[in-house]
């Protein structure tokens, strides 16, 4: 099972828009002035995920990361293993056609 989505909120960055506790009332709440504030720890329930994200998708200064093994939001590793990236090796039954078109 895959490590629990978590999330970090920079108040420096935010400017009030609120969208986030409109996505995810649960996990942001609003200042007088519209400023948000995390509720809880930032661990993010496997069924509040799409509203989590969607909220840290939809902040227009992207004050929302997601945090985890991987880093922050957008430094992921490749979903594809170094092994699976690799280009197939080619062996000379695999050149039979070019060795064809070039004779
Ligand atoms: S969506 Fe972003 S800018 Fe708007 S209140 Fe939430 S954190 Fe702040």
């Amino acid at each position: 099972m895959s490590e629990p989505m978590k999330i970090k909120l920079d108040r420096t960055m935010c400017d009030g828009f609120g969208i986030c506790a409109k996505h995810a009332p649960g996990y942001f709440s609003l200042d007088d002035w519209g400023y948000a504030s995390m509720i809880g720890d930032g661990t993010v329930a496997e069924a509040d995920r799409d509203a989590v994200m969607r909220a840290l998708l939809d902040c227009p200064v992207h004050a929302i990361t997601e945090l985890g093994e991987h880093g922050p939001l957008g430094q992921r590793s490749p979903a594809v293993s170094p092994e699976e990236a690799t280009e197939p090796k080619l062996t000379s039954e695999n050149s039979e056609a070019i060795t064809e078109f070039v004779r």
